[in-house]
């Protein structure tokens, strides 16, 4: 038998490997990583050994920057399938294209009013940590809009 005091708790990991910039311990400081490709010129999403548009090898890991402009979007108005973690009951939000000024542009969910969203909204990287389904702790991002509310 195994003597455990049951509070330890696993570090958070990322919501996708290589996604983000430095360590997770400090939430307010964590940022995106993108790889950028001397080969074909190609910036990317997340720090990887291989450009994903040439396979060169010839890449840079390199900081996002935090905020960009809103390049498309669509609302999700259901429920989304699976290990769905929004609000209960559910409340309609955005889904877009953040395109950054390194070039790419990043899929997220959108932290905004859904009467606010426009393209070229600007929006900022918001890093937060949430629960798994096993109560693990994982590092996940939203981008929240720029936008003062209308007063
Ligand atoms: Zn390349």
């Amino acid at each position: 038998m195994t003597v455990s005091s049951g509070k330890e708790r696993p570090a958070p990991r990322p919501i996708r490997e290589g996604l983000f910039w430095g360590g997770l311990s400090h939430p307010d400081e964590v940022k995106l990583a993108g790889t950028r490709c001397s080969s074909c010129g190609e910036t990317s999403l997340g720090g990887v050994a291989l450009c994903p548009n040439c396979g060169s090898a010839q890449v840079e890991v390199l900081r996002l920057s935090d905020d960009g402009t809103l390049w498309t979007f669509t609302v999700a108005r259901h429920r989304p399938p699976g290990d769905y973690r929004g609000p209960e009951p559910f409340e309609p939000f955005g889904i877009g294209l953040v395109e950054l000024p390194e070039g790419l542009r990043v899929m997220s969910t959108l932290d905004c009013p859904l009467e606010q969203l426009r393209v070229g909204l600007p929006m900022r990287f918001t890093p937060f940590v949430r629960h798994d389904k096993d109560g693990g702790m994982v590092f996940a991002f939203t981008y929240r809009s720029l936008q003062e509310s209308a007063s």
